[in-house]
């Protein structure tokens, strides 16, 4: 039988719309300002699509678009006037940030507080203790996903293909507080197909284009592709062989049409928050 469909457009399109009833509501609009350097066109059309996100929940926005050539110092006194802008709860900087800039010392210097990406260490460190205010956008979406489709990961054996800070390490912490038993695998796990054949809830994020055939695969298992890769024909498709492992999956995120959305929907989710502990 066909795994279930585990569709991100519609559950996207939910919180979205949850969102848009709030802002609806409020006096003071919430405000995200993305910040983008350089030319690199995939980043170029993330920040559209997150400039888009906001104005169709009623946020305030906006986009700054510096060249290539901008210093650290011009980026961190930019920063620094965002973080002291009373119109805008949330800084994302889009990453990653040309070769001359460091990536670390940009994420450190945005307030925890207006940190929507939750990538600042006080925010992973929240995430470790259970007690934080934002959680990263594409593992927060995953766990929407679950919710929403009624697969909790209370005892089962969740693993997590990938350690990446912004998807695998905090995806596994995710499933471990809501008591899934979770391993998590990388380039050196020695035998990978037989880790990914233990799981009740499969996640994969390495970035291999279809690298996860149906032999990795246990039977009904819950299977959520975070990968965004380009086949052999250059067409976007996941880390996961979606068309093999849906025979013998019990759920499956499709790519594009998964993950992918709930990212954005997370990161609007982030904004209205920190907009709200803002306004208290
Ligand atoms: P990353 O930083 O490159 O990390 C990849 C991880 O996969 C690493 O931990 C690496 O192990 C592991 N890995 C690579 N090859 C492997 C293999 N053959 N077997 C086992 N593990 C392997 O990537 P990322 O930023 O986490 O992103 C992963 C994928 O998710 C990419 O396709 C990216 O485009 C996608 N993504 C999608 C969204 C979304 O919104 N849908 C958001 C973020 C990322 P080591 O640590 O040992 O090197």
């Amino acid at each position: 039988m066909s795994a279930i469909i585990i569709d991100g457009k519609a559950v996207s399109a939910k919180v979205r719309g949850e969102i848009a009833e709030k802002v609806a509501g409020m006096e003071k609009k919430p405000g995200l300002a993305v910040v983008i350097v350089g030319e690199d066109p995939a980043s170029k059309v993330y920040v559209r699509n997150k400039a888009k996100g906001c104005a169709e929940v009623g946020f305030y926005s906006e986009v700054h678009e510096l060249p290539e050539s901008t210093t650290e110092e011009e980026l961190m006194a930019l920063i620094d006037r965002l973080n002291a802008d009373e119109r805008i709860n949330g800084i994302l900087c889009q990453l990653p940030l040309p070769k001359h800039l460091n990536e670390k010392a940009v994420i450190d210097r945005i307030r925890p507080d207006k940190d929507v990406d939750a990538f600042h260490p006080v925010n992973t460190g929240k995430i470790m203790i259970g007690d934080y205010d934002f959680l990263p956008c594409t593992p927060a979406g995953v766990m929407r996903l679950l919710e929403e489709y009624g697969i909790s990961p209370e005892g089962k054996n969740c693993v997590v293909v990938g350690r990446s800070n912004i998807v695998g390490k905090p995806q596994a912490m995710l499933l471990l507080q809501k008591n899934g038993t979770v391993t998590v695998c990388h380039s050196r796990t020695p035998d990978l197909k037989a880790e990914c054949r233990r799981a009740d809830i499969l996640v994969v994020a390495i970035g291999k284009a279809k690298f996860i055939d149906a032999d990795y695969i246990k039977p009904g298992a819950t299977v959520i592709d975070v990968g965004m890769d380009r086949d052999e024909n250059g067409k976007l498709c996941g880390d996961v062989d979606f068309e093999s492992v849906k025979e013998v999956a019990g759920a499956i995120t499709p790519v594009p049409g998964g993950v992918g959305p709930m990212t954005i929907a997370m990161l609007l989710t982030n904004t209205l928050k920190a907009a709200e502990i803002a306004d208290k």
